[in-house]
């Protein structure tokens, strides 16, 4: 069966956004915690995707907004239980993404028990690259980075992934049910930390793509 969606276009047509935390064992450390045995999850909802051109706006109940550069893998080809030797294979793509986070409700929700759908979840929270080809991108070596205003935050590498992303996508279909426009984001290295209204985050992947996106 001919396939309906161009995969270039996963953002307009994808349903799902899975996110794991605490993936890059310096990135935990700066919070004071562990990597864990299996990865952590969490959803994005897709309205929080926002294209190079608009904006990322600051929630009013969030007095703490922070970056997180990460590399999310795009699904092309669906899957359920997928064993890891055959995950590549339902791999796509990539693109490079901001895990926006409301940091102070965030911990309030560490504090309580509570879900991470509101910290995580608002409208512009994930700004997201044009997807790249599968080939120009080694996910086991890559370098990613972010500057705000220019001066560099964070510079991290796939390879210190906890993780990586054949088992990511395995591991999480076994869970959920992976279908074709759906992305992973895959952890964000250390460095993590404020933007304030008014400033620009720039990030990128190196020798890949640069993308750029204001704070209002
Ligand atoms: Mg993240």
């Amino acid at each position: 069966m001919a396939k309906v969606n161009d995969i270039r276009r996963f953002v307009e047509f994808g349903k799902k956004i899975v996110a794991c935390g605490r993936n890059y064992q310096a990135h935990a450390k700066e919070f004071n915690q562990d990597v864990l045995p299996e990865p952590l999850l969490f959803l994005k909802p897709t309205t929080s995707y926002l294209r190079e051109g608009g904006s990322i706006i600051y929630p009013p109940k969030c007095t703490e907004l922070h970056y997180e550069v990460e590399l999310a893998v795009v699904i092309n080809k669906g899957g359920s239980k997928i064993a890891e030797p055959s995950a590549m294979d339902h791999v796509g793509g990539y693109a490079l993404a901001l895990d926006m986070t409301s940091r102070n409700q965030q911990l309030d929700a560490k504090k309580n028990g509570w879900p991470w759908s509101v910290c995580k979840g608002y409208d512009t929270f994930l700004p997201i690259s044009d997807f790249i080809a599968k080939e120009k991108i080694d996910p086991f070596n890559t370098n990613l980075w972010l500057k705000v205003d220019g001066e560099t935050r964070q510079n991290g590498n796939t390879k210190d992934m906890v993780f990586n992303v054949p088992f990511l996508v395995s591991y999480i279909s076994n869970i959920f049910t992976l279908e074709e426009g759906d992305i992973i984001l895959t952890g964000t290295p250390s460095g993590v930390g404020p933007v304030n209204r008014g400033q620009t985050i720039t990030a990128g992947i190196e020798g890949v793509l640069e993308m750029k996106f204001p704070v209002a």
